[in-house]
């Protein structure tokens, strides 16, 4: 695929596209806002949705080793104890004397003061306190009463409920080691400075997975899935140069893994700042066997496994891929996007911006666009368009202004197909079909069109 832009790159310019297309709103804007909220619109659900189901076929659809679950955000406060998020899901902050205003103090290199003029922490003459351990858990009350024996957590990870279910569907299942369980879903951190957009929120959604598996085995599974999930940004399209893994050194490693786990985190080079800033697209971890042990310990209920052909009882090993499904999207929104200049029909040279996504990830896989409003030709074209939607194709039908603007308004929502209805395809059954990326036209029997388009989606589930 031809790309011409590949460095120069603003958030300000991706913020300002999804909010001029409808992937991106600030949340509750007429209201003045809410810091760090965000609501995705009716092109952005669909490309989240996209990602979601991606990563699903991927992990789950596609294996026979994963299976899925749905847990509540809720959950018993114990499971926040064994899981040892109460004591050490913290991050060191800082407050500033002057302008009292508090940061993550592993940060304060990247991170800049709310004040105006905006300046590094600190730099404002204000001194920075000591750092102290902030909790990250969103806490609140669980009925009609609110005190202590009332306090409920909102889930930090979905991690958690797949662990806890660990018998439940290990059993149901008949599943045997090694084997993952998947979830997709919100989550909630009280994170000490949000920003970047939807980089870094309070809310989010995240897609991950926990693989079990016997102890010998988990250095293997751990380098698999680190190749797997790198390898499947690029199959969707993210360019090999703005993705690297990085390995956590000993210092940094969460507090399940610190003994005898690793993790690694997949990053993308993400436009924060001029030339970019390497950060955290995904993690993934060797979690050991710290938390069904815990949880075993805590809970009283034995979560060990019996390998019936060897008869040896363990607690497997777990490999967790966490992937954040809104830094996903992120990334693929910015790494589809890119200019070129074209010549226009009266020759003026305009600037065409594109969002080149992989036609997986597409909100609109393809528009109907009518030349004229005139009949028969609407006819012929709005057939066309409820027969594409009502067999599954996500569509957009658009009769309003020029061609040319048309054309424009698709590439920026990124829909990789246009197919234009024209005065013969009333007399001919045929339709001309516009390949975003190429701008080549190929004219298609109005029959083949949900072929031709649909056999740009299939291909590997992967
Ligand atoms: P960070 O170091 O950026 O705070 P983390 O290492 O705490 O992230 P994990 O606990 O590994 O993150 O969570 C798994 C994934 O969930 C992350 O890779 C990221 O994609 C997503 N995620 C975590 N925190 C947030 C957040 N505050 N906003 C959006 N996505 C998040």
């Amino acid at each position: 695929m031809k790309r011409t832009m590949t460095s120069g790159l603003t958030m300000d310019t991706i913020v300002s596209l999804a909010k001029r297309r409808g992937f991106v709103f600030q949340s509750s804007e007429i209201y003045g806002g809410l810091a760090s909220c965000w609501d995705y619109g009716p092109v952005g659900v669909e490309l989240k949705r996209n990602v979601k189901e991606a990563w699903w076929r991927s992990v789950v659809t596609a294996r026979d080793d994963v299976v899925a679950i749905d847990c509540s955000i809720l959950m018993h406060p114990r499971v926040w104890e064994a899981s040892g998020h109460l004591e050490s899901f913290t991050d060191p902050l800082v407050d500033c004397k002057k302008c009292k205003n508090r940061f993550r103090a592993d940060q304060l290199h990247e991170l800049r003061c709310p004040e105006k003029p905006s300046k590094r922490p600190g730099e404002c003459g204000g001194e920075l306190t000591e750092a102290r351990q902030f909790n990250l858990m969103f806490k609140t009350f669980m009925g009609p009463v609110e005190d202590s024996s009332a306090v409920a957590y909102l889930r930090p990870e979905t991690a958690q409920g797949i662990f806890v279910n660990f018998r439940n569907v290990q059993t149901t299942t008949r599943k045997k080691l090694p084997f993952g369980i998947a979830q997709v879903g919100k989550s909630f951190r009280n994170e000490i400075t949000p920003g970047n957009f939807t980089f870094r929120t309070r809310e989010f959604e995240q897609m991950e997975m926990e693989f079990f598996c016997h102890p010998s085995e988990a250095e293997k599974w751990y380098r698999y899935w680190l190749e797997e999930r790198f390898d499947w940004y690029l199959r969707l399209g993210i360019r090999k140069e703005h993705l690297r893994l990085r390995d956590h050194g000993r210092d940094e490693l969460a507090h399940y893994a610190k003994e005898k786990g690793a993790c690694a985190d997949i990053e993308y080079l993400y436009p924060f700042e001029k030339g970019g800033r390497w950060s955290e697209l995904e993690g993934v971890a060797n979690r050991t066997d710290y938390d069904l042990k815990r949880h075993g310990e805590f809970s009283g209920k034995d979560l060990s496994y019996f390998d019936p052909a060897t008869r040896e009882r363990y607690h497997p090993y777990v490999i967790e891929p966490a992937a954040g499904a809104d830094r996903a999207t992120l990334a693929f929104l910015v790494d589809a996007y890119d200019e070129e200049t074209i010549i226009s029909a009266k020759g003026k040279a305009e600037t065409r911006v594109i969002l080149r996504f992989h036609p997986r990830l597409a909100p609109v896989q393809v528009a109907v666009l009518p030349l004229s409003k005139k009949e028969p030709l609407m006819e012929v074209a709005r057939k066309l368009y409820d027969s594409l939607r009502v067999r599954g194709l996500r569509c957009e039908y658009d009769v309003a202004g020029g061609i040319g603007k048309r054309y424009r308004r698709q590439d920026e929502l990124g829909t990789p197909f246009c197919v234009t209805i024209d005065f013969d395809s009333a007399e001919d059954g045929k339709a001309t079909i516009r390949d975003r990326d190429s701008m080549e036209q190929e004219r298609v029997d109005l029959e083949q069109v949900f072929g031709f388009v649909q056999a740009k989606f299939l291909g590997d589930a992967r």
